[in-house]
C-alpha cells in the first residue's frame, strides 16, 4: 500500500462536509460517513426527506413535484452537506435540487440529445466514433444531476447490465479491430462493485486492440469516499485506464474530493475533468479560473468544458454559445495553459464534438499570417518558403513498427 497522502498546497486540511455533517447527519459515526455504500443506503430520495434537510424555495418545491415523473433526485448525504441552506444558487444545490423549469420541454430539445441511440448496435454499446465505443454498465449514479444529459437512461428503467448483455457487448468489440478506445460509463460505473468493475476491465483488458480504457464518473465529487485504495489498486493492474471526472464549481473540489483523486493518480491513474458550463452557477470567467486552479493544485487535469446539451428540461440552465467564447478569452494567455479546458459542443442529433475557440487571426495572406494576442496586439508571423508537408520516413518507421 502506499503511504498516506500529504495535502497539496494550498488545499485546506479540513474536511468541508464536517460543519453540513454535525447540522444535518449527528448521528452518523466516522465510520459510516466513511463508508459509501452508508451514503448510498441514506442518500435522499423524495420531496419529504428533502424537506428534513432542506427549506426549500417554493421554487424547488414546485420543481420536486413537477419532476417526479421525468427524473428521479438522489442526493447522498455527503453531497448534501455541501449545500448552503440559505441560498437558492449555490452550486451544490443547483446541481441536485430540481426547479420548476426542468419540467418544461422547450423546442429544440431532445430527450437523446447526442442521437446516442441511433448508434448503439447493442444494448451496452454506443459506437459513433470511428475509434472508440461507449459502454454504458449500468443506470444508477450517486447523485443525480439536474443537467444530466443522459437522463433518459439514468431516470431509471435501463437498471444493471445483465451478464448476457454485458457479454454481447464485449464481445461486439473483440469483433470491431478498429476500436481502440472504450469509454465506460451510464449511469457511474463506480457504483458498480469491485467484483463487477472487475469482469468488465479483466476482459476488455485481454482484447489486443484495445489500447485504453476512460471510466467517466462523478463519484470524486459526490462521493469520494468510494474512490478506496483497493479501488484504485483494481483500476492500477488494468492500466491504462483513465478517470475522467466532472467538477463543475470550486466549491466541490473539496478535502474530500482532493483526498479522492490523489488517491487514484498516487496509484498511476490520470484523472480528467469534464465540466459543464451552466447558466447562473459557473458562467463567469473568474470561476472557471478559480475551478481549473483548484484541479490542478489535486492533480487534475481541466480537459473540457462543455456547452450544455439540449436535453430535455435543461434550457434555464443553458448558457448562449458567446459566453463560453468569452470565458475562453479571459483564460487563454491570462493563466497556464494547462488551466484553460477545451470548450466543445455536442452537436444535437448525434453530430459529434466540436471545439471552439476565440478567433486570433486578424489576416490570414500566402507569405504571412497577422494574429491578435490574448491583450488584443497583432503580431505576424511568416510563413516558411518551403511547403512540403510530406514525412519521407513515415513509410520506412510503419513497416518497422507493424513488420
Ligand atoms: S453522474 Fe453523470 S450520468 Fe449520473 S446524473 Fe450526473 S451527469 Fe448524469
Amino acid at each position: 500500500m502506499l503511504p498516506p497522502v500529504p495535502p497539496s498546497k494550498g488545499a485546506p486540511a479540513r474536511p468541508a462536509s464536517e460543519a453540513g455533517r454535525r447540522s444535518l447527519f449527528p448521528d452518523a459515526t466516522d465510520a459510516e460517513w466513511s463508508d459509501w455504500r452508508w451514503h448510498q443506503r441514506h442518500a435522499v430520495r423524495n420531496l419529504a426527506q428533502l424537506e428534513k434537510y432542506v427549506l426549500l424555495t417554493p421554487d424547488e418545491r414546485a420543481g420536486v413535484q413537477e419532476t417526479s415523473e421525468l427524473f428521479r433526485i438522489g442526493i447522498s448525504p455527503y453531497y448534501l452537506s455541501l449545500i448552503d441552506r440559505d441560498h437558492p444558487f449555490c452550486p451544490i444545490r443547483m446541481q441536485s435540487i430540481p426547479v420548476r423549469a426542468e419540467a418544461r420541454i422547450r423546442p429544440g430539445e431532445l430527450a437523446d440529445p447526442l442521437g446516442e441511440d441511433k448508434t448503439r448496435p447493442e444494448e451496452a454499446i454506443v459506437h459513433k466514433y470511428p475509434d472508440r465505443v461507449l459502454f454504458l454498465a449500468l443506470d444508477t449514479c450517486s447523485v443525480y444531476c439536474r443537467h444530466c444529459t443522459r437522463r433518459r437512461i439514468t431516470k431509471g428503467g435501463e437498471a444493471e447490465l445483465t451478464k448476457e448483455q454485458m457479454r454481447r457487448g464485449l464481445e461486439y468489440i473483440r469483433r470491431h479491430p478498429e476500436v481502440r478506445d472504450v469509454l465506460i460509463s451510464g449511469g457511474d460505473p463506480f457504483l458498480l462493485s469491485e467484483e463487477r468493475l472487475e469482469e468488465l476491465l479483466a476482459p476488455l483488458h485481454e482484447i489486443p486492440h484495445v489500447e485504453m480504457v476512460r471510466i467517466g464518473t462523478r463519484v470524486p465529487v459526490c462521493l469520494p469516499m468510494r474512490v478506496t485504495d483497493s479501488l484504485a489498486r483494481l483500476l492500477r493492474r488494468y492500466a491504462p485506464v483513465y478517470v475522467v471526472t466532472h467538477f463543475n464549481h470550486p466549491k466541490e473540489v473539496t478535502p474530500e474530493a482532493r483526498e479522492a483523486c490523489e488517491r487514484l493518480v498516487d496509484h498511476g491513474v490520470p484523472v480528467e475533468n469534464q465540466a459543464v458550463l451552466m447558466r447562473q452557477l459557473n458562467s463567469d470567467a473568474r470561476i472557471i479560473r478559480e475551478l481549473s486552479h483548484a484541479l490542478l493544485r489535486i492533480r487534475v487535469r481541466p480537459y473540457y468544458l462543455h456547452q450544455m446539451d439540449v436535453a430535455q428540461g435543461c434550457e434555464h440552465l443553458r448558457t448562449p454559445i458567446s459566453k463560453g467564447m468569452e470565458i475562453i478569452q479571459q483564460l487563454r494567455g491570462h493563466t497556464t495553459g494547462l488551466a484553460v479546458p477545451h470548450l466543445a459542443v455536442d452537436l444535437p442529433g448525434g453530430g459529434g464534438k466540436v471545439t471552439l475557440q476565440p478567433d486570433y487571426v486578424l489576416e490570414r495572406g500566402e507569405h504571412e499570417t497577422v494574429f491578435r494576442n490574448y491583450k488584443g496586439e497583432s503580431y505576424v508571423y511568416p510563413e516558411p518558403e518551403q511547403t512540403d508537408c510530406s514525412c519521407p520516413y513515415d513509410s520506412v518507421w510503419q513497416t518497422r513498427r507493424w513488420g
